[in-house]
């Protein structure tokens, strides 16, 4: 299977680059060819902007926005807007070799209000939020396996108020279910959020100010 022929060569050459302590220019470009293929769910574009950055040049990312969980029509088109938005202005930016592809999934409000029904009082990062990253990541795993992806992952963990154990736990139950590789990294970590904010600002992006669904939206 190409994951495992992946893993073997990139074995290899990390063992021939240790032994030699150095990477000839032959396994650096096997090495590029190794780079595993990314379906990397994306909750924004605000959010994906740091997580885009510390994948760069490890893997090849593809963005998949698919979230039915923003219940509102118009602040959807606008997250939906605001990632094509980063997309573009980023791989203006980098080599063409880095550049991020994007992925869409459907929008289906109805099956998100199924996923949390009966836990609509529940407070943000309480059981509603289980479904909800169920849902949003079972999707991103079954669109990896029929678009020939290796890996998947989520920028999810990069807010603050998202528990990462419990992304962690799903996104490797699925792993093992579609024989995918999870990349479960917490990527608030390390200043991940931080920095989250930093490039949005630099990027010029629209920022919102409630998690998605309209049960976090207190202002309404
Ligand atoms: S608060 Fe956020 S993560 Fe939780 S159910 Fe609503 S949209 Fe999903």
């Amino acid at each position: 299977m190409k994951k495992g022929k992946d893993k073997d060569c990139i074995s290899e050459r990390l063992e021939s680059v240790q032994k030699n302590q150095f990477i000839s220019l032959e396994d650096m470009n096997e090495v590029r060819m190794c780079r595993p293929k990314i379906l990397l769910h994306s909750c924004c574009g605000p959010c994906s902007t740091a997580v885009v950055e510390r994948l760069s040049g490890r893997f090849d990312i593809t963005i998949f926005f698919y979230n039915p969980n923003i219940t509102d029509k118009d602040e959807y088109e606008k997250r939906r807007k605001t990632q094509l938005d980063f997309i573009e202005k980023y791989n203006n930016r980098i080599n063409s070799k880095d550049r991020i592809a994007y992925l869409e999934g459907p929008y289906e409000t109805a099956i998100f209000y199924t996923a949390v029904k009966g836990f609509e009082q529940e407070l943000e990062g309480g059981k509603r939020c289980i479904p909800c990253f169920q849902l949003r990541l079972e999707k991103t795993a079954e669109t990896a396996i029929i678009s020939g992806f290796d890996t998947f992952g989520t920028t999810l963990s990069v807010s603050p108020y998202k528990n990462f154990e419990l992304i962690y736990k799903l996104g490797m139950q699925l792993g093992m279910r579609y024989g995918l590789t999870f990349l479960g990294e917490d990527f608030k970590k390390q200043g991940g959020y931080q920095r989250s904010v930093e490039l949005s600002k630099e990027y010029h992006l629209y920022r919102q100010h409630y998690c998605g669904c309209e049960f976090s939206n207190t202002t309404t």
